[in-house]
């Protein structure tokens, strides 16, 4: 293909929640089968600079790039879906607009002007476009929120201005609109995605592509309906129906082809697309040997997004292991209010113990007592980032009698701070992207289990916290029985520790999930999995090929599992 980006823009219609960026990290999945190098660019229509300071029970996960830059969770499904390394030019919202645009404003850029929306937010917008699609033969830039939103308006503005800069045949419009299934009446209803194209073309936007989100599959004579009163070609008009996983949805948009249309559109020369990978994980997802249950002790529980990353993480370790895994939340809080037995009642019939990380001291207790059956009953254990830090207080507490130890994020007064701030986080008086953030280095001792299951001895993982494990106490810990075996390569903070005296205890202070893909495992999720197959086995509970999950949600089978 020729030199210039092409790019495609991915608004939604109707309601939120259709998928659109499931459909957009597709979409990029399908293109890089055909051997394009894609990448992403997610605008998102809120004042926040970034989603940083924002309680996941609000918005979903915070997902961390490489570069250490703070979100929107439709970052982590591009990334599992493709290749594509994406920064912070990946993810821009109002907020961070208006910060440029004033910042300039008080430079004096705009000396003599009126700073107004058209055009110098909608310019800014637009060089948001061009510097989130670097390295790159197709730009996918996805638009948050609805059509018709007020807030959403400049970005499609500056969409409109863009395509008129452009050459025909390098830019296209998706829109993911809603078609519904009235089922008393058995039909499916064209009239809001009418509305809503109609809303678009108001503003100056044709939609080349229309994704239709719905029950069931999409009848021809509804297409036509479409086609005539959207003012789209009947054949670039695609279904999105319900699926059991998100990752069906490569392998379901190319048996209609909408990759091949897509790169007729965009004028793209390519070869077919290679669909093997994505084939297999179908299969597996419809197929799986096994079936092994995860505890996830969290206090966000009651909102999955919140651990968006690590609930797909978790079923790639799954597939790696020919599994389905059925995950249990279980609320850390809950936990708390429970005597040993209550809690053995809940946590006995679980393969595996996840605790993930989190902030604030609520729940933190539950977390404990969560680590505490695991390490005595000796179930495999995964401990990550907060998790880690309260798997070693608990260690300190109940191993080494430091019955007073904790983390000074909870305890100002603890003798045994085996958490603790270091020197430069205390000087830090902004909350907002001033953590740990982003990939550091981490050396693996030899010889130790982290060591062999990654199969190497440097690896590069990425952080967002503020605590670290206390040096002072290392010492101590290590004599009673813990292995520090991931340190950074000065060695002075502790990346990973690990008890040799458990089948399979792992606890990171990074957070291991932000790199993990469906077509290839994170090498602690696949072995977590595993440990817990084998701890199922050992328990004589493993055989039989589990059931195919076919829960009908959109959002892969292993939330079907919930509690
Ligand atoms: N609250 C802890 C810290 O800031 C852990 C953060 C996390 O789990 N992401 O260090």
């Amino acid at each position: 293909m020729g030199r210039s980006t092409k790019y495609i823009f991915v608004t939604g219609g109707v309601i939120s929640s259709l998928g659109k960026g499931i459909t957009a990290a597709a979409i990029g999945a399908l293109l890089e089968c055909r051997g394009l190098r894609v990448n992403f660019l997610k605008l998102d229509p809120y004042i926040n600079v970034d989603p940083g300071t924002m309680n996941p029970l609000q918005h979903g996960e915070v997902y961390v790039t490489e570069d250490g830059a703070e979100t929107d969770m439709d970052l982590g499904h591009y990334e599992r879906f493709t290749h594509a390394h994406t920064r912070q030019a990946n993810n821009c919202t109002a907020g961070r607009i208006y910060h440029r645009v004033i910042t300039k404003e008080r430079r004096g850029d705009y000396l003599g002007g009126t700073v107004q929306v058209i055009p110098h937010v909608t310019d800014e917008i637009q060089l948001a476009f061009v510097d989130g699609s670097q390295h790159c033969d197709v730009a996918i830039i996805e638009v948050g929120g609805t059509v018709g939103d007020i807030e959403s308006l400049p970005f499609l503005e500056a969409i409109r201005q863009f395509r008129c800069k452009q050459e025909r045949g390098d830019v296209i419009n998706i829109h993911v609109t809603l078609v519904p299934y009235i089922r008393t009446a058995d039909e499916l209803k064209t009239k809001p995605s009418q509305h809503s194209v109609a809303a678009l073309r108001q503003i100056g936007i044709q939609p080349d592509i229309l994704v239709c989100r719905g029950e069931i599959d999409m009848p021809d004579d509804i297409r036509r309906k479409l086609a005539l009163f959207c003012n789209v070609s009947e054949s670039c008009i695609f279904g999105a129906r319900d699926v059991e996983s998100i990752y069906m949805m490569p392998t379901y948009f190319r048996g209609q082809n909408l990759d091949g249309r897509i790169c007729e559109l965009l004028n793209i020369w390519s070869k077919e697309p290679d669909m093997e990978a994505w084939e297999r994980v179908r299969d597996i997802i419809r197929h799986p040997d096994h079936e092994v249950n995860i505890a996830l002790v969290g206090k966000y529980v009651k909102l999955h997004e919140s651990y968006k990353s690590l609930i797909e993480s978790l079923n790639h370790g799954g597939y790696a292991n020919k599994s389905r895994v059925k995950l249990h939340y279980i609320d850390s809080e809950e936990l708390e209010s429970l005597d040993s037995e209550g809690i053995a009642k809940v946590l006995d019939p679980m393969d595996g113990i996840l605790v993930p990380g989190g902030f604030g001291v609520r729940g933190t207790e539950g977390k404990i007592a969560a680590v505490r059956y695991a390490r005595e009953h000796d179930v495999p254990f995964f401990g990550i980032c907060l998790g880690m830090q309260m798997a070693l207080v608990e260690y300190a507490r109940d191993v080494v009698g430091w019955s007073d130890a904790s983390s000074s994020e909870f305890s100002e007064t603890t003798g045994h701070p085996v958490i603790h701030l270091m020197a430069e986080q205390e000087n830090v008086t902004e909350k907002g992207g001033t953590m740990r953030l982003g990939a550091y280095p981490c050396i693996l001792k030899d010889g130790t289990h982290v060591r062999g299951i990654y199969g190497k001895r440097e690896i590069s993982e990425r952080h967002r916290h503020r605590y670290e494990v206390n040096n002072a106490l290392r010492g101590e810990l290590e004599a009673a029985g813990v292995v520090f075996s991931g340190t950074s390569p000065e060695g002075d903070l502790v990346e990973i520790f690990e008890l040799p005296s458990q089948k399979w205890f792992i606890a990171t202070q990074f957070h291991p999930e932000y790199q993990s893909k469906p077509t290839s495992a994170h090498p602690l999720f696949a072995s977590f999995i595993a440990a817990a197959l084998e701890h199922r086995r050992a328990r004589g509970e493993v055989g039989g090929g589990a059931e195919g999950c076919a829960d009908g949600s959109a959002d892969g089978c292993v939330e079907g599992g919930a509690e």
